[in-house]
């Protein structure tokens, strides 16, 4: 880390309509440090775009989601006037977008293209209303230098590739220009666009921070930090002021909203700290996630995450044999499904995946299915929901036997520990797994 350059993201709220994208500017204009500015789509955009690239819809309701997307940028744009360096871009980008939108049936790429719009339209805007608080800020389209595999709607970063384009064409930008790009989306080495799967731009704007060789990565949301459970669920929630990479990460991955996941790989690979804080209440703090050396042990935080599926692959098979594990995973894993949980009995395995509604392609495809059932019985079980707890040297000792007093007014589903001293996780029902987090706040977060 050497310089002291911050990349500052917004994600949708925060760039939701004139007023919000203004507080930001604010933001912007106070910390001189900012030189890069990745954006999110305006909310609900993305939603919109999604749904457009589901072959299903009548043109009327395809016409009716062209409408919605157009009318958040025409709602913004009543209060901005694009200089005509801006306002050309954004002309072009619209035409391709409702160009776009004529054809039916998408491939995987067009399906990509088609969710890079919101990005590509909220930076045009953005750019301008940086301008209107007198900051020199430029447009840059991001796809010049984060730099993906083919992997549509799920691409992985080279992060060579765009480490080399970034110091080519961004980093000389840095010292006249504040920057403003998107997050999200990239391209592939025959230049089509793609897209980080939903929630990325987070992980964006830290790719590009380790890119640009950044001191920090300010991600700029509705809340005021990472909080020990969601508020919306336990009144008496707090944010948590400092947390380590590896709880972070962990509270990411099991379902704190607040960041994607793959956010702090970046990050704490390169050491960059990373600030998550309230774009509506700039002032109120905020998370810190940075490099500890000592956590204090004990438990931070507890999350869920819904939609899970557990599938079950038994097979009588497995008994004392080997590979059996590594030819599951291999079926897994050319389908580029991800799985979290994993248990092992003597001739059964149970994996858990994520299945978010809203996600650009559904995590377990029938083809998949069928292969792992032509040498295994699968089961799979819908409707379930991950909770975590989350600290530092979490273990199940005596003084935890409250969690297990909590727990036993509920169904546990399957339980996983050990693998990591970060997290302790178990599946409950999707019906009471409101009821268990609020539990287990009230019993081993609160007032301790
Ligand atoms: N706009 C994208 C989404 O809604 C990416 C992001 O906002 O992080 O998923
Ligand atoms: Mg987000």
């Amino acid at each position: 880390m050497s310089s002291n350059v911050v990349v500052a993201k917004f994600g949708g709220t925060s760039v939701a309509d004139f007023e919000a994208m203004l507080r930001c500017a604010q933001i912007v204009h106070d910390d001189k440090n900012v030189r890069v500015v990745a954006v999110s789509a305006s909310a609900g955009v993305t939603n919109h775009l999604v749904s457009l690239t589901q072959a299903e819809h009548t043109e009327a309701e395809r016409q009716h989601l062209v409408d919605a997307v157009i009318a958040i940028q025409d709602n913004i744009l009543n209060q901005v006037k694009l200089d005509t360096d801006l306002a050309e871009g954004f002309e072009a980008t619209l035409s391709e977008f409702k160009a776009l939108s004529l054809e039916k049936s998408l491939s995987k790429a067009q399906r990509d293209e088609m969710l890079s719009f919101g990005e590509r339209l909220s930076s045009f805007l953005f750019t301008q209303v940086l301008r209107q608080v007198g900051i020199d800020a430029i447009r840059f389209d991001v796809r010049e230098v984060l730099k993906t595999d083919s992997n549509f709607a799920k691409a992985t970063p080279d992060i060579k590739a765009t480490k080399v384009a970034s110091i080519e064409k961004l980093v000389p930008l840095l010292s006249e220009h504040v920057v403003v790009t998107q997050g999200f989306i990239g391209q592939d080495p025959v230049g089509q666009t793609t897209t980080l799967g939903r929630g990325g731009s987070d992980y964006s704007a830290a790719l590009l921070a380790e890119a640009v060789d950044a001191s920090s990565v300010h991600i700029w949301t509705d809340v005021v930090g990472i909080f020990s459970t969601d508020p919306r669920l336990c009144v008496k929630a707090t944010p948590i002021p400092r947390l380590s990479f590896d709880e972070a990460a962990e509270m990411a991955t099991f379902g704190a909203k607040v960041l994607h996941p793959a956010t702090i790989l970046p990050a704490s690979r390169s050491g960059i700290s990373v600030f998550v804080g309230s774009s509506r209440e700039p002032h109120a703090g905020g998370t810190w996630i940075e490099k500890e050396k000592r956590s204090e042990p004990g438990i931070r935080a507890v999350t869920q995450r819904k939609n899970q599926i557990l599938l079950t692959l038994k097979s009588p098979e497995m008994l004392l044999a080997s590979g059996f594990l590594a030819r599951i995973f291999a079926i897994l894993s050319s389908y580029n499904i991800s799985v979290d949980l994993v248990t092992t009995s003597e001739i059964s395995v149970a994996l858990t995946l994520d299945n978010a509604p809203n996600a650009s392609r559904p995590e377990l495809e029938q083809a998949c299915l069928d292969e792992l059932s032509q040498f295994c019985h699968v089961t799979v079980e819908n409707n379930l929901t991950l909770v975590a707890l989350i600290g530092s040297e979490i273990q199940l000792r005596h003084d935890d036997s409250n969690l297990m007093r909590v727990l036993s007014d509920f169904n546990i589903r399957l339980i996983c520990h050990g693998a990591s001293k970060h997290n302790l996780c178990f599946l409950v029902e999707q019906s009471d797994s409101d009821k268990v987090v609020q539990a287990i706040h009230q019993h081993l977060l609160e007032s301790v």
